[in-house]
């Protein structure tokens, strides 16, 4: 079981997620800025335009994609 918080996967808080993927880890806290989105949470608004603004450009993406999943494999 490895642990991200959630700021290390582009959110906006240190709420810790545990999951055994990558892909499990990147739900929880898709999860969870869908929860704080609804509870118009300023700071979690604020990271995911900037999340969004970093999809539209497919090659930062890809190098966010990179980083942050290499942060994962080496906790
Ligand atoms: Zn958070």
């Amino acid at each position: 079981m490895k642990k991200m918080t959630c700021k290390e996967l582009g959110g906006a808080c240190d709420l810790v997620f545990e999951a055994d993927s990558f892909e499990e880890m990147a739900k929880l806290s898709q999860a969870h800025g869908m929860e704080m989105w609804k509870k118009q949470d300023a700071d979690h608004m604020e990271a995911m335009q900037a999340m969004q603004a970093l999809m539209k450009q497919p090659e930062m993406m890809q190098q966010w994609m990179a980083d942050t999943k290499a942060l994962f494999d080496s906790k």
